[in-house]
């Protein structure tokens, strides 16, 4: 990978974190952003979540998002942290994930699941009355450019995130200048080396299991179209124009 290229994803993946740890509220608040992204350290810490667990209801249940952050993100944490251990390298989650493909499985799959979640968490927001939302601002005009509207961009996210064989994430990246909407198994994300599709990411949508089975069983497509209701656009549209 070239110096610029690193370059690239390296300050993207501090914007999407910089953004994170200005948002989160709480206890667990981040101090500063070298909390999670420059982090060198071998302890990562969980992040508050910048709402209550019941905010998301009626599309995504307060038990759920109960346990999926504080069993499911704060196991990746916990596991991360127990990964790094005996680690000697620059443990920051951008420096990991630059060559991740020479690690420990291990910090692949924990230091991603602590990456992704984090940056869901802000994606989302309530929205009681269940309004109809869409992108809004520079993101919306990029989104109608690369995708000819907002309705063709959510039919291909949807299938796309539908489609994804057993555990793992759709995302809208920035690769280049262009849009992209691509998929990863597991934990990894675009700014890793193992992914095919590298950028920055812009949009995230968690299609585990542990996502959505107590509120919908097996019925994804339900829990993505409900997703659609709780994004955060302002947030989205704050990691595209932040360079
Ligand atoms: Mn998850």
């Amino acid at each position: 990978m070239s110096n610029d290229r690193r370059d690239f994803l390296k300050k993207s993946a501090l914007l999407g974190l910089a953004s994170i740890a200005g948002n989160l509220i709480g206890e667990e608040k981040l101090k500063t952003l070298d909390d999670l992204a420059l982090n060198n350290e071998t302890s990562h810490t969980l992040p508050a979540l910048p709402y209550a667990y019941n905010a998301l209801e009626p599309f995504i249940d307060a038990q759920t998002m109960e346990i999926h952050h504080s069993k499911h993100h704060k196991a990746y944490v916990d596991k991360l942290n127990a990964a790094l251990k005996e680690f000697k390298g620059d443990a920051a989650l951008v420096s990991l994930f630059a060559q991740v493909s020479k690690l420990d499985t291990a910090i692949r799959n924990n230091g991603g699941g602590h990456y992704n979640h984090s940056l869901f968490w802000t994606l989302m927001q309530p929205n009681k009355e269940g309004k109809k939302i869409v992108a809004e601002g520079k993101i919306a005009e990029a989104i109608t450019t690369h995708f000819q509207s907002f309705e063709n961009f959510q039919k291909e996210f949807t299938e796309k995130a539908t489609k994804v064989f057993g555990s793992g994430w759709c995302w809208l990246i920035e690769q280049d200048g262009k849009l992209k909407i691509t998929t990863t198994p597991n934990q990894d994300n675009p700014l890793m080396d193992v992914v095919s599709e590298k950028g920055k990411p812009l949009l995230a949508l968690d299609v585990w299991e542990h996502a959505y089975y107590l509120k919908y069983q097996n019925k994804r497509a339900d829990y993505i179209s409900n997703w659609w209701n709780v994004i955060n656009w302002n947030k989205v549209n704050e990691l595209y124009t932040t360079k």
